[in-house]
């Protein structure tokens, strides 16, 4: 019971007791004058009578206008517990309108304006929630946040994959999603020492491995309350940058140093007397030659890679260009090794064609397949050059009849020094390992794409695809 309805009891019971004490006393005096065989009453007697009678009529009044001021009020209180339990709830709760002079006006207004701030704050929190909700979900760092209880809190979609995982949306232990031993005990390392720890690591998954740099942050809120942030940076493509600049450094120099060491050694064997030989002399001359041209071929092939590896698109020189007369600028260029292997080169690309694309760099890219075709081919091989169309794309085919490449080399002689291992003992053909990578870096820079079939012993087709109009950052 509160004091309100306290006080109307101690009132209700005032005036029972008032009219109860009247009604006793005039129910006394109308005894009294009946025993003393009166009719009337003596004027003391009615102004008791009236006395009393005003009393309990006031007390009846007041306590009828208490009570009804005492429901409304009541009434108010009642809205506002409502209006504070939906505040308090979350629910959208009414505005309460009294009037001025009410004396809960200022109260009510205030608990309006408690409401609508309220409100506006939660309305700021939901969308600063959805707003981070929307980042960590589009970010392209794998987020992972595990609780103090080892079970993982959320997990965005970067970490799933990343870790290939489906990440169920209860907390659960951290290890039924993270499997990565390595992982695993950075994070518990990370537990046990309350430090933030740092890892490259490389990460097994299907189709390929993934590497990434994972930051597992060490985040105490409260005191004795702490979560874990796991945080998984793909650093893949970066990676293999980094890979193939330090292999081809250490390529280049192997590749470098072989004929080096062959034209020295050749030329100190000469000047320690061989000279005088006459068929010495011959031989030992014309293997310094060979390795001189191979180390120009390789000086050569260097730029090249480097020049188009640099060349961004403000480097190219985009223009209309006729493709069957660029093809067979290339071809005459190779008269020599077409007479040396006796090779056959048909140019079928038809004569009107026109692309849009930078010349020097095609003339680069169809030098060296047909080059190919020519070298890895059996006396009277044939190599083709042509032309195919389909809705916004062109392609130029180089196909040739010759050795061909087994299916488990053919994604690694676009690897830069590559060369196919039954060619790297036979001396005839030699090469740098270096032209279809120069090949597939061309043909990625005019936002190309190349695919290659091959079977051992029936030849190669070199299908490259390019899309008709060019312009920057033009995908296939
Ligand atoms: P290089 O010819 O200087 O060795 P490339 O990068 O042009 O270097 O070629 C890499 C390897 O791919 C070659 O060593 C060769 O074994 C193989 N190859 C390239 N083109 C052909 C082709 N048309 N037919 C058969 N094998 C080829």
């Amino acid at each position: 019971m509160n004091s309100i309805q306290k006080r109307l009891l101690n009132r209700t019971l005032r005036f029972f007791l008032t009219s109860f004490v009247g009604n006793l006393l005039m129910a006394f005096l109308v005894l009294r004058a009946v025993q003393k065989g009166q009719h009337s009453f003596s004027t003391k007697e009615i102004n008791y009578i009236l006395l009393f009678a005003i009393t309990i009529f006031v007390t009846a009044i007041e306590v009828v206008v208490y009570w009804s001021n005492l429901r409304q009020s009541q009434m108010r209180q009642d809205a506002l517990n409502e209006k504070l339990q939906e505040v308090l709830n979350g629910e959208k709760a009414s505005q309460i309108v009294l009037p001025k002079d009410d004396p809960f006006y200022e109260l009510t207004m205030t608990v309006n304006k408690i409401e609508s701030h309220d409100r506006h704050q939660i309305h700021n929190l939901t969308n600063q929630g959805n707003e981070l909700k929307a980042i960590v979900n589009n970010l392209p760092v794998g987020v992972l946040v595990i609780n103090r209880h080892r079970e993982v809190q959320l997990a965005n979609p970067a970490t799933v994959d990343l870790l290939q995982l489906q990440i169920k949306l209860d907390p659960h232990p951290y290890t039924m999603d993270i499997k990565q031993r390595e992982l695993q005990a950075l994070i518990e390392r990370t537990f046990e020492t309350k430090r933030s720890h740092h890892r490259t690591l490389h990460l097994k998954r299907e189709p390929s491995e993934k590497v990434v740099e994972a930051t597992v942050v060490y985040n105490k809120q409260v005191h004795h309350r702490f979560e874990v942030i796991v945080l998984l940076y793909d650093i893949t493509e970066a990676w293999t940058v980094e890979q193939m600049q330090l292999n081809f450094v250490s390529n280049a120099s192997h590749e470098l140093r072989t004929p080096i060491t062959a034209i020295s050694g050749f030329a100190e064997t000469l000047m320690n007397g061989a000279k005088n030989d006459p068929d010495k002399l011959d031989e030992f001359l014309s293997i310094i030659q060979k390795e001189s041209r191979k180390l120009v071929r390789l000086a050569d092939d260097i730029l090249s890679i480097s020049r188009t590896q640099s060349d961004d698109e403000q480097s190219l020189q985009i223009s209309d260009c006729e493709l069957a007369a660029l093809g067979q600028e290339e071809i005459d260029l190779l008269h020599r090794g077409i007479q040396l292997h006796q090779v056959t080169v048909s140019n079928k690309i038809p004569k009107d064609v026109t692309v849009q694309t930078d010349s020097q760099q095609l003339g680069q890219i169809i030098k060296n397949l047909v080059a190919n075709g020519i070298r890895y081919n059996h006396p009277h091989g044939q190599v083709t050059l042509s032309y195919a169309e389909t809705n916004n794309r062109w392609q130029l085919i180089v196909e040739d009849d010759g050795i061909g490449i087994a299916a488990d080399e053919q994604h690694k002689v676009f690897e830069r020094f590559y060369r196919v291992s039954s060619n790297k003992s036979g001396e005839l053909i030699s090469g740098t390992g270096l032209g279809l990578p120069i090949v597939a870096e061309s043909v990625k820079n005019l936002g190309g794409e190349i695919r290659l079939n091959s079977e051992v012993g029936k030849g190669s087709k070199f299908i490259l695809t390019f899309p008709k109009t060019w312009h920057p950052n033009t995908e296939i």
